[in-house]
């Protein structure tokens, strides 16, 4: 190998020295988040940024339940609103309308887009049977997964916090969310009650239990990223505890909002990760989550290969279209080319170059593509990593018997659809537990957590007793 050869191995080692996960690190994560769990566990939600929120959700479905509720599932990219038929037996039977989020909703006021959600249940209402839409018969129930942070104060109030995922809806910080909700129906006449408000990871933790009870962890890992457990009501000391004494043996579904942890004492930022949040809309906000979520993937990889392409170690400096623009490459991207059969690199070569467009012409060699492919396996790979640090700490936070199997149920694109994460992030957790202990741990794909699970806390909580209600 040449002298430039070698410098470019020696960059791109020194680059990944920051990206690898040493036993280390991860002991120094796992007691970073569990301290920031046990902080959050007695700081109280209203804070501004608030984790380890409690959802109000104490029990969890049997898998029996049967009925038909209304779930809306409103995420970073999509708005989801369904009819959700519980068959019993852990079987649903869903009827959904569906719609993309644009940028000028996302960026518009509170009002057009609530009246926009309240019109999307309208469409909904359509489908369903006449005796439904009936006027005389009572409103249907519905339940609410939110899938951003939340200061819940009872099983269907909450206060909206900062929103995250490229929302900037004007007037919605500090909003009541059942008001904006209640208040959108009656301007389009809906008849329709929100009996139950989750946050996503509550509802992929409910949903999954529906069909797994052995379901410990719900983790959302998609655009963003989240966990919730079930933790025993005496040490979520922020509750108000004289109001749920005689329940002191209780659990409750917490949500963690562990993407807002993390800090430079204990999580491994590179100074990539300090310039995607450097230019990010809301620097500062959610360190995990930058670090590892689909969100953020395709521009830490561009980051990092904009530096090799500056320093004429990759591309022989020539910048392609896709990278020379912040956010251009996505996560979707990197799955695309993560996913390519090794077997042939030809094929690989052709199709890098023409997705990356060097608008100069610039021919791509082997050594090129290595470099890239190893970037983009690099950043996932530590991705994998820290959802394991994440998962692990949770883990942490509960007893178990040493026999009992741990069911994470995950829901998300990054998980579902990039290549090998479930694999990537077992073999993370194997690394910690060791082969042999990390078999009980389960990751199983929850499907439609938040649409699912809402329905089914909209069920669990239809008549909701007083005490629970704040
Ligand atoms: C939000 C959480 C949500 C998670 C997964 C985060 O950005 O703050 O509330 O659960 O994404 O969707
Ligand atoms: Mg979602």
């Amino acid at each position: 190998m040449n002298n430039k050869n070698n410098r470019i191995i020696n960059r791109l080692e020194w680059i990944r020295e920051g990206f690898i996960l040493t036993p280390e690190i991860y002991k120094s994560m796992i007691k970073g988040f569990k301290q920031e769990c046990e902080h959050g566990l007695n700081t109280p939600s209203a804070s501004g940024l608030a984790t380890m929120i409690p959802s109000y959700v104490t029990r969890l479905p049997t898998g029996h339940e049967t009925g038909t509720y209304l779930a809306l599932d409103i995420g970073g990219s999509t708005l989801r609103v369904c009819a959700v038929e519980l068959l019993g037996q852990g079987q649903v039977n869903v009827t959904e309308v569906k719609h993309l989020i644009t940028d000028t909703l996302r960026s518009s006021t509170t009002i057009v887009f609530f009246d926009w959600i309240a019109d999307t249940i309208a469409e909904l209402y359509a489908l369903l049977p006449e005796e439904t839409r009936d006027e005389t018969s009572p409103p249907l129930a519905m339940g609410v997964s939110w899938s951003f942070p939340l200061d819940q104060t009872g099983i269907s109030k909450g206060t909206i916090l900062r929103m995250g995922k490229g929302f900037t809806l004007a007037g919605i910080d500090g909003q009541d969310l059942a008001t904006l909700f209640l208040e959108a129906f009656k301007r389009k006449n809906i008849r329709v009650i929100v009996t139950a408000i989750i946050n996503d990871t509550i509802g992929a933790m409910v949903a999954h239990a529906y069909s797994n009870p052995q379901t410990r962890v719900g983790f959302i890992y998609g655009t963003g990223v989240n966990a919730a457990y079930a933790e025993k009501v005496s040490r979520i000391i922020k509750l108000n505890i004289a109001e749920w004494q005689e329940d002191s043996g209780t659990e409750m579904l917490l949500n963690t909002e562990i993407d807002i942890f993390g800090n430079e004492s204990y999580l491994p930022i590179t100074r990539f990760d300090r310039a995607l949040d450097a230019n990010h809309a809301q620097p500062g906000f959610q360190p995990y989550e930058k670090m590892m979520s689909g969100a953020y993937l395709g521009e830490l990889t561009r980051l990092v290969a904009m530096d090799l392409i500056h320093e004429k170690e990759l591309f022989e400096g020539h910048i392609p279209l896709l990278l020379n623009t912040p956010w251009s490459f996505l996560t979707a991207h990197m799955s695309e080319i993560e996913k390519f059969p090794k077997n042939n690199f030809q094929y690989i070569i052709s199709h890098i170059t023409k997705l990356l467009q060097f608008m100069d012409g610039y021919q791509p060699n082997e050594n090129d593509i290595h470099i890239f492919l190893d970037i983009c396996c690099m950043v996932s790979t530590r991705a994998a990593g820290l959802a394991a640090a994440a998962m692990i700490a949770i883990i942490e936070q509960q007893t178990f018997e040493p026999n009992d199997a741990i069911v994470i149920g995950v829901n998300g694109t990054t998980f579902e659809m990039y290549p090998r994460m479930p694999e990537r992030i077992h073999k993370a957790l194997e690394q910690w537990y060791g082969e042999e202990k990390a078999k009980r741990i389960q990751l199983e794909v929850a499907r439609d957590g938040g649409s699912i699970g809402a329905a089914l806390v909209a069920m669990l909580y239809q008549e909701v007793p007083s005490s629970i209600q704040s």
